[in-house]
């Protein structure tokens, strides 16, 4: 059960000074050179005015394109091993929307399936999430049709919702008391603040869809959407929930790093086989196992959607893949 407050918008000044304080660093969108992305800020003013959403996810604060997983150093008759530690730094995402909050489920769901995974786990423990609800949303936006919502309070730690002159405050978990506790000024006794979130239809019934991959794995559906697919990746690389890495080594004669790294379904060498055998050989392939990981897998192995409904993946592909569209169209009987 939340605890609600009025957090006026020039408490805000407040509540970023508080968190500075306490040695947290603050990432949230800015716009910089056209583009709105999660950067480091030092006060609300820095914040982007109007955003939808960024480009890439949130994801990053979790899960970095590149992490370093241990070291290496080679003399004329030895190896030297030195593992890496997590680069935890305590960290407040402010302003990630609903749906991206929710993501995180499903990358922990995969961070911590057989083994605790202790890069991530780090990176968690020291994340925060202060998210903001939703009073607009694009043609690319599908939350309610996988369980979200503009409003949805799941990932975050304080969920704001938008009101006259600041914002209805939902204090949600012990990380949003413990950030609530450290600037109590801030956060007003709420007068009986409405909730108020754009609505977003159902664009497509997914419990059906779900039901519906079962017998449609040979389909011709999968061919004929993908034919515009260029597998570039953009998709999986700005996707809250795609989780998909690699295990790269980059070394001289003197030594290396191991390194772990964004990767992508979509891409012709991610199950591409020494002997050159590829099971997925054909974008075709591809692009069904990114619909069916994420609506079928994900529901069978986790007991939830591999998808958050965002839209990013729509907004980035170079060529108009648009997920909703083809997710309805597969839907239908
Ligand atoms: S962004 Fe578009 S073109 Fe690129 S891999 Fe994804 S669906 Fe294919
Ligand atoms: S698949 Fe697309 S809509 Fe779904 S979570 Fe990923 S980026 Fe968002």
């Amino acid at each position: 059960m939340a605890d609600n407050f009025f957090l006026p918008q020039a408490s805000l000044d407040t509540l970023f000074a508080a968190l500075a304080k306490d040695g947290r660093r603050i990432l949230a969108p800015t716009d910089r050179d056209g583009r709105t992305e999660l950067n480091p800020v030092d006060k609300p003013a820095d914040v982007a005015k109007d955003y939808l959403q960024t480009i890439l996810s949130a994801k990053e604060a979790a899960f970095p394109k590149v992490e370093r997983l241990m070291s290496f150093t080679t003399g004329s008759k030895s190896v030297d091993l030195v593992d890496a530690e997590p680069h935890a730094l305590p960290t407040v995402l402010f302003g990630v929307r609903p749906c991206e909050a929710s993501g995180f489920r499903a990358l922990d769901a995969v961070f911590n399936w057989d083994t605790r995974d202790r890069f991530f786990n780090a990176r968690m423990e020291a994340l925060a999430v202060i998210g903001v609800a939703c009073t607009r949303k694009d043609d690319a936006c599908f939350c309610t049709s996988v369980g979200g919502g503009p409003g949805s309070t799941a990932g975050s730690d304080i969920l704001l919702t938008p009101v006259d002159g600041g914002f209805l405050a939902e204090v949600l978990t012990e990380k949003g008391k413990a950030m609530a506790a450290l600037a109590p000024e801030a956060f007003k006794a709420d007068p009986g603040l409405e909730k108020k979130v754009v609505d977003v239809p159902v664009a497509f019934d997914q419990p059906g869809l779900t039901r519906r991959l079962k017998d449609r794995f040979e389909d011709g559906i999968w061919v004929e959407q993908s034919l515009r697919c260029v597998g570039c990746g953009a998709c999986a690389y700005v996707c809250p929930t795609c989780v998909c890495f690699d295990i790269v080594e980059e070394s001289d004669a003197k030594g290396g790093h191991r390194l772990r790294t964004w990767d992508s379904c979509g891409g012709h060498m991610f199950t591409l086989h020494a002997s050159g055998h590829n099971p997925r050989e054909t974008q075709a392939q591809r692009w069904r196992q990114r619909v069916y990981h994420k609506f079928s897998y994900y529901p069978e192995r986790y007991d939830m959607l591999g998808c958050v409904g965002c839209g990013k993946c729509t907004r980035a592909c170079p060529v108009d893949m648009n997920l909703q569209e083809h997710l309805a169209e597969a839907a239908q009987a």
